[in-house]
């Protein structure tokens, strides 16, 4: 039987600890799970795509089956370069169901076999985004409870920087 591979993508910027609970997850229902970073609209990230890519390799080192690359283009491309059957994606509240279910369809009529599989987050981070983990950490907030202590220490010399 040929492994079954899911493609995660997203910003990750930062990469969360919601982001890590649903790689945790998937990595049970998946043979292998590849994290991808997209580097589509680097302008407004506080992270390179390198930085990104570092610390979801960091995050993932204890997940045999997660590995993490990078990607700009077409999520279907990716996947398709991969050999992957699913798009991991992440539903939080119900605000989020309406774009993915929308980005699940597209993304079907670009390439038929791939399905999108939707993990609901779990109840400590079904109000986590990686946007309030920046906005919090700009005023100076604490965050320990959202990132792990690396991507936290990450985040406080970006801003640190920046001010
Ligand atoms: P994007 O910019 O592509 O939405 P993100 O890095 O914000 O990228 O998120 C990638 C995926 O992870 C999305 O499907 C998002 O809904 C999901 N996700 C993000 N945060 C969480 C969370 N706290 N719990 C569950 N899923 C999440």
């Amino acid at each position: 039987m040929p492994e079954h591979i899911a493609i995660y993508p997203g910003s990750f910027d930062p990469p969360t600890l919601g982001h890590l609970d649903l790689i945790q997850r998937a990595a049970k229902l998946f043979h292998k799970v590849i994290v991808a970073v997209a580097h589509n609209d680097q302008k407004n990230a506080l992270f390179s795509f390198e930085e990104r890519a570092e610390m979801l390799k960091e995050l993932v080192a204890d997940i045999p089956n997660a590995e993490v690359d990078h990607f700009q283009g077409l999520t279907v491309d990716f996947a398709r370069k991969h050999h992957a059957v699913a798009i991991l994606r992440g539903l939080r509240a119900v605000s989020d169901f309406e774009y993915e279910f929308s980005l699940s369809v597209n993304n079907r009529k670009l390439h038929e076999e791939l399905d999108t599989v939707c993990l609901m987050s779990s109840e400590p981070y079904l109000f986590l985004s990686s946007r309030m983990v920046k906005e919090i950490a700009s005023y100076g907030g604490k965050i320990s409870h959202f990132v792990t202590p690396a991507v936290e220490r990450r985040i406080r010399e970006k801003f640190a920087k920046n001010c």
